[in-house]
């Protein structure tokens, strides 16, 4: 591992450039340790100087969105983290709504519910950026991004830029290509139909409702700890109630009372309890009902050196 100012120095880059970032201010966790560089780059050409510099400094590189769906380790994440927020534009152009990648999803869903556009308004309310949504297909309310996406700009770690139509097959349940961490997401084009801008945000309004109801805002979390699967019969959180781990605590983490498939930092958690939390639950829903749930949260950084 080169040592740390010294990559730096090389580095030349318009946008901040940090060292020994905290991971936590950037998470909704809110656990985990610093990264060892953190770059925020101003635009496309920067973004290309960021790789080219990591590159020949050998830094291992993590994109970071919103970080509503990570639990970086206590330890932090070696090499440099990418934060996208700068890439945040709102376009509408005929029927396409074009969006750039670190642009929060709820935002861009008011936005466009407020014009009339409707399609992606079943995401208002939920955390994180276009870019993460992405990579997650992420889903609600019975629909997922997939189901709007017309094309999808990426930059390869060359630095190459290319549009893409995704072909229906690479989307799933939680599942896209982007998982196969070959690309960075620059922006996207959404499907967008017409419809009234009151009806829209009188709906939108609704689900963040339903979202509060719910408890998703009360703690710090990163939303379904487990995916779903048809297969099980009923959700993941039901399972994990049936087995009696709501309320399970370790040190600052929970599995909250309210709902099963979410864990929760109630008290000042470090990464380790939220993880030993997951271990625990997902060990004895495999012991008690011999199902295997999948983790929907992502173990991020140096989880080797606990
Ligand atoms: C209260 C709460 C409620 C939630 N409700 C839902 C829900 O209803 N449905 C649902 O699906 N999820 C839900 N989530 C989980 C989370 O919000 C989503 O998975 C979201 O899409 C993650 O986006 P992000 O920008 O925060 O991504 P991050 O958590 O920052 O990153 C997730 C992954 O995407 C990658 N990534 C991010 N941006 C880019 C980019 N530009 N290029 C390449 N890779 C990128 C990252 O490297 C990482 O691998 C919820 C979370 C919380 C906290």
């Amino acid at each position: 591992m080169p040592k740390i100012t010294e990559s730096m120095n090389t580095f030349n880059i318009k946008g901040p450039l940090l060292e020994r970032e905290p991971m936590w201010s950037h998470t909704s966790f809110s656990v985990g340790g610093n990264s060892d560089f953190f770059a925020v780059p101003a635009d496309l050409e920067d973004l290309r100087n960021l790789l080219a510099d990591a590159r020949h400094a050998d830094l291992e590189k993590f994109i970071l969105g919103g970080g509503s769906n990570l639990l970086v380790a206590d330890s932090g994440i070696r090499g440099l983290v990418i934060d996208m927020k700068n890439f945040d534009s709102f376009e509408s152009q005929g029927k396409t709504l074009v969006l750039g990648s670190g642009l929060s999803v709820s935002d861009a869903a008011w936005r466009a519910g407020s014009i009339g556009m409707a399609g992606l308004d079943f995401l208002f309310g939920m955390p994180g950026t276009v870019g993460g949504a992405l990579w997650m297909n992420a889903r609600c309310y019975g629909a997922q991004v997939s189901d709007f996406v017309a094309w999808v700009e990426v930059m390869d770690w060359e630095g190459r830029v290319e549009r893409m139509v995704v072909p229906e097959d690479e989307w799933g349940y939680k599942k896209s290509l982007f998982q196969r961490g070959e690309f960075i997401i620059i922006r996207a084009g959404f499907d967008i139909v017409q419809s009234n801008s009151e009806a829209l945000q009188r709906a939108m309004l609704g689900r963040r409702e339903n979202r509060l109801s719910k408890g998703h805002y009360k703690f710090p979390c990163a939303g379904s700890a487990f995916k779903n699967n048809r297969k099980f019969g009923v959700p993941s959180g039901v399972l994990i109630d049936r087995c009696g781990m709501k309320g399970y605590r370790v040190g600052g983490a929970a599995v909250s009372t309210w709902h099963g498939n979410i864990v929760i930092n109630d008290r000042a958690a470090i990464a380790t309890d939220i993880e030993m939390i997951l271990l625990a639950v997902a060990k004895r829903v495999e012991v008690e009902m011999g199902i295997r749930l999948e983790r929907e949260i992502l173990l991020v950084g140096d989880w080797k050196n606990g």
